[in-house]
């Protein structure tokens, strides 16, 4: 089991904001130019030589939308060849071509995600405001697949798709995606709280998954629901534990067990600010003045979000909290404290009179 606390499982590094989708939910509220700040080459090679020094993380590079950057086929190769597993999150463009999937293949990379976040193309491309999105991200499933690159589907869930899960599902699986990732809404940049679940809704969103993921042809992995995991954990105990429960998911579950922002997670902003998270737009340094490594073991940020002692509300004093710790990410966007309880977590700790009593 790694470290969290040397070396994060996941770094994500946005090498651009410019995209020419504007999609409604947008974390970076990404526009179509290049920020003038943005990270130069030079710089970004010296960052991926940072994050070798953690070992060998994934790194994911997101935007944005990477295909704007003239020099994202040198980035990548360059992160390929230093040992690192690269992967990347292109936007469904005119950029998205038959010839750039073929070079991300060629240049070693080992998976390419691509956002669906609805059935078909009238919901999918209300979401990302540009028509033939959907489209687009169909070929492109398509053409990885017939060139043996493996792809992932992210799919944003709130209110206004989550009724189209189970066939955005079937898509996912016709395409032969490798993994499902479930992002939960995250009320930053374009995103809107009412467009939220509440916090019943999350737990009936996990139901679907939970009991989906005992028989889908791809893994299920979800990004800011980390109680999920304490969802799952509940369904195993039900059913038996994990050794009776022969049909319960493990896989990227039991490889996120207590992954969270700033702990086993580091997120480079196309700037080079040095985020717990994308979610989580407070800094504990930049790539420009300050080490990468330093600052995700020493900063007071990121050391203060890996201890448990210091969550608040019934995260603190909840027996989950090792495991999940609630979403810091939405825990800012919705109090302004990140250190706060996750407001869209249904379950009440067994302790929670205790604390009262007691506090
Ligand atoms: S109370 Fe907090 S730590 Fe416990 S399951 Fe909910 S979000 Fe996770």
């Amino acid at each position: 089991m790694r470290d969290f606390s040397q070396a994060p499982f996941l770094v994500i590094w946005e090498v651009t904001q410019a995209c020419d989708l504007a999609c409604v939910h947008c974390r970076a509220s990404a526009e179509p130019r290049r920020h003038p700040l943005e990270l130069t080459t030079e710089e970004g090679f010296r960052l991926l030589d940072e994050v070798r020094e953690f070992g060998d993380p994934l790194v994911v590079f997101t935007g944005g939308d990477p295909l704007k950057r003239p020099d994202l086929f040198e980035l990548l190769k360059y992160s390929v060849d230093l040992g690192l597993r690269t992967t990347v999150t292109p936007s469904a463009t005119p950029l998205l071509t038959a010839e750039a999937i073929e070079r991300f293949r060629d240049c070693g990379v080992s998976r390419m995600a691509v956002s669906v976040d609805g059935p078909d193309a009238a919901t999918h491309d209300d979401f990302r405001r540009v028509p033939g999105s959907f489209d687009r991200t169909m070929f492109a499933l398509e053409h990885a697949r017939r060139i043996g690159l493996e792809t992932q589907v992210n799919t944003t869930v709130t209110r206004l798709n989550r009724d189209t899960l189970p066939r955005i599902a079937n898509l996912v699986a016709a395409s032969g995606a490798r993994l499902w990732s479930v992002f939960f809404l995250v009320a930053t940049g374009r995103a809107l709280r009412t467009d939220d679940l509440d916090a019943d809704a999350y737990e009936e969103v996990f139901a679907y998954l939970y009991e989906l993921s005992k028989t889908a042809p791809f893994d299920i992995k979800t990004t800011e629901a980390q109680h999920y995991r304490r969802y799952v954990a509940q369904q195993r105990k039900r059913e038996g534990g994990a050794a009776g429960s022969p049909k319960a998911p493990a896989g990227p579950i039991q490889r996120q067990a207590g992954i969270n922002d700033g702990k086993g997670f580091v997120f480079i902003s196309h700037t080079g600010e040095i985020y717990p998270s994308g979610f989580l737009p407070v800094s504990g340094g930049n790539v420009r003045q300050d080490s990468l490594v330093e600052v995700y073991r020493t900063s007071p940020l990121f050391v203060a979000l890996r201890n448990p002692d210091r969550l608040r509300g019934k995260c603190r004093i909840c027996e989950y909290r090792n495991l999940c710790g609630g979403s810091r990410s939405r825990a800012y966007a919705l109090t302004g404290d990140w250190l706060a309880e996750d407001p869209k977590c249904a379950y009440e700790p067994r302790d929670r009179h205790v604390a009262l009593v007691n506090s």
